[in-house]
């Protein structure tokens, strides 16, 4: 409040990079997903930035989950990002992407052995995750005429609660040691990296400090009881966007530590732990997250204004919770894209959805929108074009603005006949004679 009044933080948003909304609404339909090929590259490389300058050996290896739109996937690894995969259907996007099979780390809960089988055939990092993987893979290797190349991912206890325990190998019990152990001790399996990935959306980076510590534990029992020497720690991603979290009593944008602090705490860590400056292993990290976020925009149309029984407003989009996943966790920021009246009140935003569950903002305070109005949802990046459900409306256009911010369609919208082409109706239901 001011003397004036609740003063509107609401600006329009017109453009993205140099294309304006209305143009890219009109020309690929509403709504449309926006990606911005300067703001990944532009991320990328701060990112990389961050950690070279601390540390002599780092690799990024971009998390397919988080938005494996090949288009997205190949900016990175232009950019020299290996992939991170967590199932068969991302590692073949991988390859199909035309990363080396040994540039190519494979995690997740889920790998079949004919999976665990290609990828050690094409000499990728198979991160394992429990035992009964790990005996898998020991009997796939006596099969195979190079031992596979394996890290063990590990959990543990960072400060942050709930702690991932379900993913790979406890610390503090002992089990992530015992895993080591038997490994090395099949001699059928070579033992190259350890692995975490603690969370998302971290916000504290001292867990970070912590993890790091944890692996660098095992690193160096390796080398000094096993004599195994461990050629990479990698740190798995999580480290958070600008989005605002729901409920988060400050924006976003203040809350955040920036990848510089994270890259301090870890490598900082990792360089006063132990090992012999010639012997440092390579750092690897699997940001998703932090750099696809805010290079993505949702771009849609008010449908209507109504009053709820209690009166307040409410206004109808032509997006939902079944584009915007993420809308479960954040309250993301919403632009109109055009002139405004200067006038708000508290709205809640509904998607086109014939469900109670798809709300898109709660309550925020916008100015006065009309049917036809059109809207910017900001950082959208993450986990919503891998996410997204196909429920009752198809799923549309995806555009990328290349670096003169001229629109490339990199996922053309889903159709009827191609969601028709999947379904097959049986010889006794073709016929419908309704009277
Ligand atoms: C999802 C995932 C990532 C990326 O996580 P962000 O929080 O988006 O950075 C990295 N590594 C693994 C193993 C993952 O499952």
């Amino acid at each position: 409040m001011n003397k004036f009044g609740t003063r509107s933080e609401v600006q329009p948003v017109t453009h993205i990079d140099e294309a304006a909304v209305k143009d890219l609404l009109a020309e690929f339909g509403s709504p449309v997903f926006v990606l911005s090929e300067k703001q990944l590259r532009r991320n990328y490389q701060y990112a990389v930035r961050a950690f070279r300058t601390r540390y002599p050996r780092v690799q990024f290896a971009w998390s397919y989950k988080t938005n494996y739109l090949n288009a997205v996937c190949r900016i990175f690894h232009q950019e020299g990002s290996w992939a991170e995969v967590v199932s068969g259907m991302e590692y073949d996007k991988a390859l199909l992407n035309g990363v080396p099979g040994n540039r190519i780390i494979f995690n997740g809960p889920h790998k079949t052995r004919e999976e665990l089988r290609r990828a050690a055939e094409n000499d990728s990092l198979i991160h394992l995750d429990h035992f009964d993987e790990l005996y898998a893979l020991l009997e796939l290797a006596a099969e195979l005429p190079r031992r596979p190349r394996v890290a063990v991912r590990v959990n543990m206890d960072t400060g942050v609660y709930p702690q991932w325990d379900r993913f790979g190998f406890t610390y503090e019990n002992g089990q992530a040691w015992n895993a080591i152990q038997r490994i090395v001790a099949s001699g059928r399996l070579a033992l190259v990296g350890l692995h975490c990935h603690i969370g998302t959306f971290m916000l504290s980076t001292k867990a970070y400090a912590v993890a790091a510590g944890k692996l660098c534990d095992l690193a160096l029992n390796c080398r000094n009881t096993l004599n195994t020497p461990i050629e990479y720690l990698d740190l798995g991603g999580g480290f958070p966007s600008t989005n605002s979290l729901k409920g988060a009593y400050l924006p976003g944008t203040d809350t955040a530590p920036s990848v510089d602090e994270f890259a301090e705490a870890i490598t900082s860590t990792i360089q006063s732990c132990g090992f012999r400056p010639d012997e440092l292993p390579l750092l690897i990290l699997e940001t998703g997250r932090a750099l696809v976020d805010d290079a993505g925009y949702l771009l849609g149309t008010v449908v209507a204004n109504k009053r709820l029984a209690d009166g307040r407003r409410a206004t109808i989009l032509d997006f939902g919770v079944n584009l915007l996943f993420t809308s479960y966790w954040y309250d993301h920021k919403i632009s109109p894209a055009g002139d405004f009246s200067h006038h708000t009140e508290e709205t809640v935003l509904y998607g086109p959805l014939c469900m109670n569950i798809d709300v898109v903002r709660e309550s925020v305070s916008l100015p006065l929108l009309n049917p036809g109005d059109q809207l910017v949802v900001h950082k959208v990046g993450a986990y919503n074009m891998t996410q997204w459900q196909q429920f009752i409306h198809l799923r549309p256009n995806i555009v990328l603005l290349d670096a003169q911010s001229r629109p490339h369609l990199v996922r053309q919208a889903e159709t009827l006949e191609y969601l028709q082409q999947l379904e097959q109706v049986p010889a006794h239901l073709q016929a419908v004679n309704l009277p």
